[in-house]
Order: structure tokens, then C-alpha cells, then sequence
């Protein structure tokens, strides 16, 4: 039996109520993309995202599995979630 897919509202909410950018950016993706008829994960939903002239796109959560064929740099082991204020922005 399927369980029933979480709604875009219930995970965003989850995202936000947890500390940090990286959740943040993660809800503000599946904001963005997630739908929740569609196949697949948000994740994988947001790893599909081919909008990469917008700011977080290089920053987006991308599935493991499917790093390599995004051409997105795999995070070394400890470093998920890290975020650069370089990469953001904040710091030159
Ligand atoms: S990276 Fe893609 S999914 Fe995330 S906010 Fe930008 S356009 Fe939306």
C-alpha cells in the first residue's frame, strides 16, 4: 500500500521549521517546483529544475543519486547543508 505523498504546505512547513539557510533554501525550492501530482520526490523534482540562472540554483538540494548527471559537485561526507556566503552572495 502507498503512502499518501506529503503536500507541498506540509513539507515546506517542515523545512521551515527546522534551523539554518539550508532549510530554508530547500523550502523555498520546493515552493518553487514541487508538485505534488507530478512524479517523483521534491527532491528529485528540484534536481530537475533546468533554471540555472536563478541565484540558488547552484545551491538547490540535488539528490545523490542523480549529482553526477546535474553536473552538480557532490558534497563531501559532513559538508551537507553547508552553504558559502560567497556562494549567496553575502561576502565578496
Ligand atoms: S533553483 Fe530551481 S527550484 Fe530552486 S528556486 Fe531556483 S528555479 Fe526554483
Amino acid at each position: 500500500m502507498n503512502r499518501p505523498r506529503p503536500t507541498k504546505q506540509s513539507i515546506i512547513d517542515r523545512l521551515i521549521n527546522k534551523p539554518g539557510l539550508r532549510a530554508r533554501i530547500n523550502a523555498n525550492c520546493v515552493s518553487c517546483i514541487y508538485d505534488q501530482a507530478a512524479p517523483g520526490s521534491w527532491r528529485k523534482q528540484v534536481t530537475q529544475c533546468t533554471v540555472d540562472s536563478c541565484p540558488l540554483f547552484d545551491i538547490r538540494p540535488v539528490s545523490f543519486s542523480a549529482k553526477d548527471s546535474t553536473g552538480s559537485k557532490p558534497l563531501e561526507s559532513g559538508q551537507r547543508g553547508e552553504i558559502r556566503p560567497q556562494k549567496l552572495g553575502i561576502l565578496a
